[in-house]
């Protein structure tokens, strides 16, 4: 059995909170308009710039983070341009349905599920076609490939008028990414993956090019107005009430993971995929994602070469304390994911795998 009082989540998200996390969402209420809670969002700025790696101001919303996918899209984009997504997997898919249902005219470069997109793809697309925004998702949570950021945003940035927005809902703390260096204008990401937070709180570094750029937008929306979310910001606050207990738990968690250092945290996750790839690969699965794009956060297994049942998999592994990942999407079944992001450690990764084999010799 179990020597935990709870199931570990090993699902991409929510991931594992640490008690200490949790616990810093039970201080007292503070009010939204008090001096208490600009002191605390002041505080908040400057470690979220030291992690994001930016000197821009990084927006915390109380929502999850398909809210600032919305807020990207509508307020990025003018009337009669054009929006360029990346897609390859169910969220990158989900952002572009996102431009489209919000009016915005997108374009898409597909390609298959497992593959990574390419700075020439990019680069191709850019050369026929001017485009308000690209859009790429960093880590998809749903293929376990990481798209190569840093030199898909050398392409954009030859192009002045066209923003780099970045989904890091899943990359962000789990494995490199450096805001400023790499030319992001938006990159946003929700509390609950790699950040190992409770759910409930999105955060997006924001460049002054996105803001200029958001003025010259018709129909922003309300809840999701960057303006105005700019002009709250300006005084320390927020344009609606946020989610305070959760900002808290923020505060706690970026605390530690500074004294961590990005970099080892980087590197801690960078091993946990080496030994689950390992893992998979000697027992005789295979690895959904392209070589060389493989996702230090998250590792989608293909289980086309040896067929387990997922059902029963996910069952025993319940069994002994881990709430197990049964694939995403129409790769559900063919594939199952480790979440190896956020505060898990290798000890507790070893613990999973070990009960991972303890259910294949079951099924012997
Ligand atoms: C989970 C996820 C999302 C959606 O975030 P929510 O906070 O659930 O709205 C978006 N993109 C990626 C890559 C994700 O993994």
């Amino acid at each position: 059995m179990s020597k935990r009082d709870h199931k570990y989540l090993v699902i991409p998200g929510p991931v594992e909170v640490r008690k200490e996390i949790l616990e810093a969402q039970t201080q007292w209420m503070i009010g939204h308009r008090s001096t208490a809670f600009a002191d605390l969002f002041a505080r908040l700025q400057d470690k979220l710039k030291r992690v994001f790696l930016t000197q821009n101001r990084v927006f915390v919303h109380g929502s999850s983070g398909t809210g600032l996918w919305e807020g990207a899209s509508r307020n990025c984009v003018r009337d009669g341009k054009k929006i360029l997504h990346l897609v390859g997997g169910a969220f990158s898919e989900r952002w572009a349905a996102i431009s489209r249902d919000n009016g915005k005219d997108t374009d898409v470069i597909e390609v298959p599920w497992g593959q990574a997109h390419t700075p020439e793809m990019v680069a191709e697309a850019l050369s026929k076609q001017s485009y308000d925004a690209v859009a790429v998702v960093h880590n998809e949570t749903s293929t376990g490939v990481t798209n190569p950021i840093q030199a898909i945003g050398e392409v954009v940035a030859r192009y002045p008028g066209t923003l780099y927005l970045v989904d890091s809902v899943s990359g962000f703390l789990g494995t490199e990414l450096r805001t400023d260096d790499w030319k992001i204008d938006l990159v946003l990401t929700s509390s609950q993956k790699a950040f190992a937070l409770p759910p409930g709180m999105a955060l997006a570094a924001i460049s002054d090019a996105v803001l200029e750029r958001a003025k010259e937008v018709k129909n922003r929306g309300y809840y999701f107005d960057f303006i105005e979310i700019e002009a709250s910001l300006k005084k320390n606050n927020t344009p609606s009430t946020p989610p305070i207990s959760l900002m808290f738990a923020a505060e706690a968690q970026l605390d530690a993971i500074l004294a961590e250092g990005l970099e080892s945290r980087w590197a801690r996750h960078a091993a946990m995929r080496a030994t689950t790839s390992d893992w998979a690969i000697s027992r005789g699965f295979g690895l959904f994602a392209q070589e060389g794009y493989r996702s230090n956060t998250v590792t989608t297994i293909d289980n086309r070469t040896k067929n387990i049942d997922v059902d029963a998999m996910a069952k025993f592994m319940s069994g002994i304390g881990f709430s197990m990942d049964k694939g995403y999407g129409q790769i559900k079944g063919k594939t199952f994911r480790i979440a190896h992001m956020g505060d898990m450690q290798p000890d507790v990764l070893q613990e999973v795998l070990d009960g991972l084999d303890e259910f294949l010799a079951s099924t012997q």
